[in-house]
Order: structure tokens, then C-alpha cells, then sequence
């Protein structure tokens, strides 16, 4: 068999069999099968899309790319939450630190940001020292010690797709069902995960545009997680419009941090509280959502959350003073208030522009390897369904070059869609894969 072999029979939409998505997971990993090779797999897969059965296939391929996790006797249930990326989402950053706060151990390998939507990893690498490289025994360490890990994939886990996403990121090749649903449950079964939640994220600024096509991710996601003898909830949320306010690496642990101390913006929080109380109820320290969703509201009014997310912080080596102030974190040298050009309620704003214009600004990469801006970034004011007076302040521009800053600027106003009549503003979620 070889590399163009596999390639061509999925170009020409045919089905790959289990020992060829095989053969070429593990040329991919071992090297002999070369990036350009696997770029061209990826479009391949992505025009001409997998059935579950090879999807399956690719992940458990993936999955057994290299090392896997057994956390049994070091946690009571393995759980973990994944989302299939957005804009603005820095949902794991509050949920990590309810879950630990009501007393489940919880340790996740997360990513860095892919095409327009961001990525957890760069956020928490915004806090000087951070360290998100931790090795397996340090993760299973701190996993028993502290009962929170956040850091990225080891290199040792699923190694095929830490390869395969970054090279995604940079060859058009996200948003593909079998592709996302593949690299997000092999990472999710090589790390151990034994019950999880994914966030599957719906909208102009999700990799998913329609219900349809996110209930279909979800459903794969979740037969996946059946197959290889795992549970998974899925939650089809919305993301029309960016998450929370904030868009850019420091600017979104910010707000984090504002929601940790019970503050935070409504629809932010409110998801955060609903992920979180499905992690709750899937650890079995409550037996209905409305009593975990409760209990989970609790870990933000009473300072324990927040107290969870500074011990991780300490513990992976980040700097605390920044927690504890974050007017410490990495801070632009632009700063631009940009005012409404037109009273009216907010119809939309496009999620995929406002994420695509921070990558712009220097918060995401433009290609496999790009150094970050931590500090740019977008700061919405308004959520759809709003009504704002013409001059309000509409939004803030957090940028490092005036020329960009400048095109931020055009390119956010024309994110904002207006109405003269009142507008709906959207639901946070749209349903549920069990
Ligand atoms: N998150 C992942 O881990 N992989 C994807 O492909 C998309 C989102």
C-alpha cells in the first residue's frame, strides 16, 4: 500500500477500509508519511466526508497513536468536557474550577486555537509562567494532589492528531465533521476519559453553520464515545455571536476571572453553570440537573471556584499576582473605544468575523508554528437582541499596529447587523445528544 493510494481512493469518495485509515495513522506518526500527504487526506476527507464506521476507525487509530491514559484508582469517575470550538469560549476555564470545587477530581488536556476560534491552551498561556506542558507523570501527580489539572496534550497522547491539527489549522481543513468528531474523542479516549460533555458549538462562528450538521457531529461524537465503551452528553449550543464579551487570549481570562468571583456576563455564566452541571450530574454529586446546576451557582457566589482556578494556576506555575490583579495580565498598547454608528437593536453579530479579525489582530496563528499576541483582542458590548443608542460605546479594540487596528475596526462595525424593530436575542443552547 502507499500514502497516494489512500489518498486517491478518498478523493475519489470511495471508503476507506480499516487497515488503510490504519496504515496511514501510523505512517502519519511515525513520520513516513509526509505533512503535504496529509494535508491532502484531510481536504480529501473533508469534500468527500467519512462513514461512521471509518470515522470510528480514524479515532481509535488516533487514539492508539501513542500512549493512553488509565485513570482508574486515580480518580473516581474520569471526566472531561471538550467543546468543538468558538469564539470567545473560555468555558473550561470557569467549569474545570466548579467541578473541583464541588469535589470531583477533573484533569484536561486542552489545544491551541484552530482557524478562527480560539483555544484554551493560548488563554491560560496569556498568565506569565503557565506552564501547559506538563508531563504524564506530572499530570497524574497533580491530578491526586491538587484534583485539577489544565494542560495541553503530552506529546505522547494521540500524537497523530497533535500533528494532524496543526496542520489543519493552517490548510482549510477544520470543518469537517468526521475530521473535528475524530480529533476531539481520539484525544478524549487516549486521555482516559471515561464520562464527558461536549460542547458542541452551532452558528456562524462555529465550525458547524447548522443545526443539522452540529446534531450530526454530536451524534457521531456520542456513538463514538458508545463504541469504545465511554458515556458522552452532548450540548448543541449557540454560536451566532460571540461567547461572554471578551475575544483574545488575556482579555477572556479576565472575564473568567469576573465570572470565577460571581460577576461575569449572563450569557457566559449561564452556560458555563449548564456544562457544568451535566459534568455534576455524569460524577454523580447530584442526581438532577437543576440540584447540580445549584450547587455548581454556589461554587461562584461562595469564592470557591475561584479559589480552585488560583491553586491551578500556582500549581502549573503561573503567576498568581495576576490572578489576584488582573489588570497584570499582558495588556495591548492600542486601546480603541469604537461607538455606535446608528441607534437600533443588534440583530446579529457575526461570530466568524469577530473571531477571524482578532486572529488578524495577532491573537490566533496564520500559519503552523506563529508566535501569539496574548494581549489583542475584541471586547463586544452588546449582546443580540439589545437595544443601543446611537454613540454608545459598541465595542473595544485591544491591538499592537495601528493598521490593523484600523481594519479591526471596519471589519467589527460591519460584524454588528442592525434593526429598527426589535430583536430576539439568541438561545444559549438548542438541545441534547445523550
Ligand atoms: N477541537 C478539537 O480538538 N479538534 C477539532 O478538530 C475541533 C475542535
Amino acid at each position: 500500500m502507499r500514502p497516494t493510494d489512500v489518498i486517491i481512493k478518498k478523493r475519489d469518495g470511495l471508503e476507506l477500509s480499516s487497515e488503510e485509515i490504519r496504515y496511514f495513522i501510523e505512517g502519519y506518526t511515525d513520520g513516513s508519511i509526509r505533512d503535504e500527504q496529509a494535508s491532502a487526506f484531510a481536504m480529501a476527507v473533508l469534500l468527500n466526508g467519512m462513514s461512521d464506521r471509518e470515522t470510528t476507525d480514524l479515532t481509535l487509530a488516533m487514539a492508539n497513536s501513542g500512549e493512553t491514559l488509565d485513570l482508574t484508582g486515580v480518580v473516581e469517575f474520569a471526566l472531561d468536557k471538550h467543546s468543538t470550538g468558538g469564539v470567545g469560549d473560555k468555558t473550561t476555564l470557569v467549569v474545570e474550577p466548579i467541578v473541583s470545587a464541588v469535589g470531583l477530581r477533573v484533569g484536561k488536556m486542552s489545544g491551541h486555537g484552530l482557524g478562527f476560534s480560539g483555544g484554551t491552551l493560548d488563554k491560560m498561556e496569556s498568565i506569565p509562567g503557565y506552564r501547559t506542558n506538563l508531563s504524564t507523570d506530572e499530570f497524574l501527580n497533580q491530578l491526586k494532589t491538587l484534583g485539577l489539572v489544565l494542560t495541553g496534550q503530552t506529546a505522547d497522547l494521540a500524537p497523530a492528531d497533535g500533528k494532524m491539527y496543526a496542520l489543519r489549522d493552517v490548510t482549510g481543513t477544520v470543518d469537517s465533521h468526521a475530521l473535528i468528531a475524530s480529533s476531539i474523542m481520539s484525544k478524549k479516549i487516549a486521555a482516559g476519559a471515561q464520562r464527558m460533555v461536549l460542547d458542541v458549538k452551532v452558528g456562524v462562528g462555529a465550525f458547524m453553520k447548522d443545526l443539522e450538521s452540529a446534531r450530526a457531529l454530536a451524534r457521531i461524537m456520542v456513538k463514538i464515545a458508545k463504541l469504545a465503551d465511554r458515556k458522552a452528553v452532548a450540548l448543541l449550543s449557540d454560536m451566532n455571536q460571540p461567547l461572554g464579551y471578551a475575544v483574545g487570549n488575556a482579555l477572556e481570562v479576565r472575564e473568567a476571572i469576573d465570572t470565577l468571583l460571581g460577576g461575569g456576563p449572563q450569557d457566559f455564566r449561564d452556560h458555563c453553570l449548564q456544562v457544568a452541571a451535566n459534568l455534576i450530574l455524569l460524577g454523580e454529586k447530584e442526581s438532577t440537573l437543576a440540584a447540580a446546576r445549584k450547587r455548581a451557582a454556589a461554587t461562584l457566589e461562595d469564592g470557591t471556584a475561584f479559589a480552585r482556578f488560583r491553586a491551578l494556576v500556582e500549581a502549573q506555575g503561573g503567576d498568581v499576582a495576576c490572578i489576584d490583579d488582573p489588570s497584570k495580565l499582558p495588556t495591548a498598547p492600542i486601546i480603541e473605544e469604537v461607538r455606535a454608528p446608528r441607534g437600533g437593536f443588534l440583530k446579529a453579530i457575526d461570530a466568524q468575523i469577530v473571531g477571524e479579525t482578532s486572529v488578524e489582530l495577532g491573537a490566533g496563528r496564520a500559519k503552523k508554528g506563529d508566535s501569539i499576541d496574548h494581549a489583542v483582542g475584541i471586547v463586544v458590548h452588546h449582546k443580540v437582541g439589545e437595544k443601543v443608542e446611537k454613540g454608545e460605546l459598541l465595542f473595544t479594540l485591544h491591538a499592537n499596529d495601528d493598521a490593523k487596528m484600523q481594519a479591526a475596526r471596519k471589519r467589527v462595525l460591519a460584524a454588528h447587523a442592525w434593526s429598527d424593530r426589535k430583536t430576539k436575542p439568541l438561545p444559549l443552547f438548542y438541545g441534547t445528544v445523550k
